[in-house]
C-alpha cells in the first residue's frame, strides 16, 4: 500500500489507504510498478469463454445485474485428518442454529443453515477433499469460502496443503480456522508462520487472510468464525437471482428404501419449487416433496438453500448440476439423450477393463494383471499393498506399477493405457480430465471407499467372476 501511495501522490493524488480510484489511475499506478491492467469485466468475460467459471456463475453472470440480489455465502470445511472439521461442523450447528432446535436436528443431509446476527450462512456438512473434488471435476464449484481448519498443535500437514491447492484452483477465498487452541501443546504462532509461508499471511501480520483461533471441542471463538465468514462474504461478489433460471448442484443423494431416490440438492439460482420438473445429470422427475435441513416440509427454495428433494427417477450423482425444465416430457428427452451419448461414447472406446484384462489372462495372452493404485492418504498405502498380495493368486502374478497417495490424475491414466493397466483408488476421486482421457482411451478406473470392496473385486477378477462395470 505504502508504495502504491507513494505513486499516486507523486501523479498528484492525495490518496489514503482505504480510497477507491478509478481505473485509469490504476493503470496508471500498476504500469509504474511493471504490470499490466485489466478491466475485471474483460477478465470475466474471458473466462466464461475459457469455460473456467462453472455453469452455475455462468448463469448468474447472465441475469441483468439489477435482478441479483445477495445470497448467504455457501461455506464448505477442508483441512488435514483429525484437525477438527466434523467437531466444527457439529459444533457451529449446534451452537448456531436457532434455540430450542439444536438438539432437535440429528440428520444431516450434507448441508445446514445458521445464521448470525440476522444473516444466513449455508455450510456444506460434508467435510474433506472428496465432496469437495466432486463438485469442482463437474465444473459446479458450490462453496463462495472455504474455511480451512489447521490444528494448533499439528500445524500445516499434507491434506492442509492440498486443501490450499483445491481452494485456489477454485479461486474460493479460504478463511483459517486454527483449532485445538485448548490444547496445552498448542502453539499458534508456529502455524501462522508455516501459513505465511504459504502465502496465507494474517492478517494480524499484514496480509489478506483471516487466521481465526478456535476450539471445535470447548466452542470457543465460533462467534469471530462466522464474523470472519461474512467478513469475507462482503468482498466478494455473492449474488443470485431469486427469480431466475433455476439451477443448483447436488449436495448428497441416496437411496431411500421407502422413499426411492433422496437427493440434497443446494439451490444457486432461482427459486425451486415442489411441482418442479428437474434435471440432474441421468436423473429427472417432479420434485413430490422438499425438506429443508430440519426436515421439515417446504414448498419453495431460494438461492444458498439446500432441499432434501424426493421425486426423482434415479439416485444423481454427487456434484452434478440440476435445472429446472417445463415438463416432463421434456426432460425425459433430454435425459434419454444424455444416456444415447454416454452409451455411444462407451461403445467407441476399446476397452481395458478390469474383467477384460482378466480375459485375456484367461486365454494366455496375459500373464500379470497390472495395477496402478491411487490412495488418499500415504498411510493407506501399506495396508491396501499387503491386502492385495494377500490375495489367492493362482496362474496370475499382480503387478503393482505404480502406487501414491493422491487423485487419479491424467498421468496415471496414461500409464495405464501404456502400460494395459487398471487404476483403483481408495478413497479418492478421479480428476474431470483425467475421467475425459480414461473414457477417451478405454482405461478403467474403479474407486472403492472401503478396502474390502477393493480386493474383493480383485479377487473376483483373478478368479474371472467380476460383474462388469456398470
Ligand atoms: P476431522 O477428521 O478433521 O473431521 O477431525 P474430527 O472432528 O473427527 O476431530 C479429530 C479429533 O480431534 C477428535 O478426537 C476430536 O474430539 C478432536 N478435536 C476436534 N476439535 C478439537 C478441539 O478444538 N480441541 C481439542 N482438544 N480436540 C479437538
Amino acid at each position: 500500500p505504502i508504495q502504491v501511495i507513494k505513486i499516486l501522490m507523486s501523479n498528484g493524488v492525495m490518496a489514503n489507504i482505504n480510497q477507491q480510484i478509478d481505473f485509469d489511475t490504476a493503470a496508471i499506478v500498476v504500469s509504474e510498478l511493471g504490470f499490466e491492467a485489466v478491466p475485471e469485466s474483460l477478465v470475466e468475460e474471458e473466462k466464461v469463454e475459457t469455460g473456467e467459471i462453472p455453469l452455475w456463475r455462468r448463469i448468474i453472470l447472465s441475469e441483468k445485474p439489477e435482478s441479483l440480489i445477495p445470497r448467504p455465502p455457501v461455506v464448505t470445511i477442508l483441512g488435514h485428518v483429525d484437525h477438527g472439521k466434523t467437531t466444527l461442523l457439529d459444533a457451529i450447528r449446534n451452537t448456531n442454529v436457532a434455540e430450542g432446535e439444536a438438539g432437535g436436528i440429528t440428520q444431516h443431509i450434507g448441508a445446514y443453515q445458521v445464521e448470525h446476527k440476522g444473516r444466513l450462512i449455508t455450510f456444506l456438512d460434508t467435510p474433506g477433499h472428496a465432496a469437495f473434488t466432486a463438485m469442482r471435476a463437474r465444473g459446479a464449484q458450490g462453496a463462495d469460502i472455504v474455511i480451512l481448519v489447521v490444528a494448533a498443535n499439528d500445524g500445516v500437514m499434507p491434506q492442509t496443503r492440498e486443501a490450499i491447492a483445491h481452494a485456489r484452483a477454485a479461486r474460493v477465498p479460504i478463511v483459517v480456522a486454527l483449532n485445538k487452541i485448548d490444547r496445552p501443546d498448542a502453539n499458534p504462532d508456529f502455524v501462522k508462520r508455516q501459513l505465511a509461508e504459504l502465502d496465507l499471511v494474517p492478517d494480524e501480520w499484514g496480509g489478506n487472510t483471516l487466521v481465526v483461533p478456535v476450539s471445535a471441542k470447548q466452542r470457543i471463538g465460533l462467534e469471530d468464525l462466522m464474523e470472519a465468514i461474512l467478513l469475507t462474504a462482503e468482498g466478494i461478489e455473492i449474488r443470485a437471482n431469486p427469480k431466475g433460471k433455476v439451477i443448483g448442484t447436488v449436495v448428497e443423494a441416496q437411496v431411500d428404501k421407502s422413499r426411492g431416490p433422496i437427493a440434497t440438492l443446494l439451490v444457486q439460482n432461482g427459486t425451486l419449487e415442489v411441482g418442479d420438473v428437474i434435471v440432474a445429470g441421468t436423473a429427472y422427475g417432479k420434485l413430490r416433496a422438499m425438506f429443508d435441513f430440519r426436515g421439515r416440509k417446504i414448498r419453495a427454495a431460494g438461492p444458498s438453500t439446500p432441499v432434501q428433494v424426493m421425486g426423482l427417477s434415479e439416485v444423481p450423482e454427487v456434484g452434478e448440476l440440476f435445472t429446472r425444465y417445463d415438463s416432463e416430457r421434456e426432460a425425459r428427452a433430454v435425459v434419454e439423450q444424455r444416456k444415447q451419448e454416454a452409451a455411444a461414447k462407451a461403445a467407441r472406446a476399446p476397452k481395458a477393463t478390469l474383467e477384460e484384462l482378466f480375459s485375456r489372462v484367461q486365454a494366455g495372452e496375459e500373464k500379470e494383471l497390472r495395477l496402478i493404485l491411487k490412495v488418499d492418504v500415504q498411510g493407506s498405502l501399506e495396508p491396501i499393498i499387503n491386502s492385495i498380495n494377500d490375495l489367492p493368486k493362482g496362474e496370475i502374478k499382480v503387478n503393482i506399477l505404480h502406487a501414491e497417495a493422491g487423485n487419479v490424475t491424467d498421468n496415471d491414466v496414461l500409464l495405464a493405457s501404456a502400460s494395459k493397466a487398471i487404476i483403483l483408488g481408495f478413497n479418492v476421486q478421479a480428476e474431470s480430465s483425467a475421467r475425459r482421457l480414461a473414457e477417451a482411451e478405454g482405461v478403467s478406473i474403479r474407486l472403492y471407499d472401503i478396502i474390502y470392496r477393493l480386493t474383493e473385486d480383485l479377487e473376483k477378477a483373478l478368479k474371472g467372476m467380476l460383474e462388469p462395470e456398470t
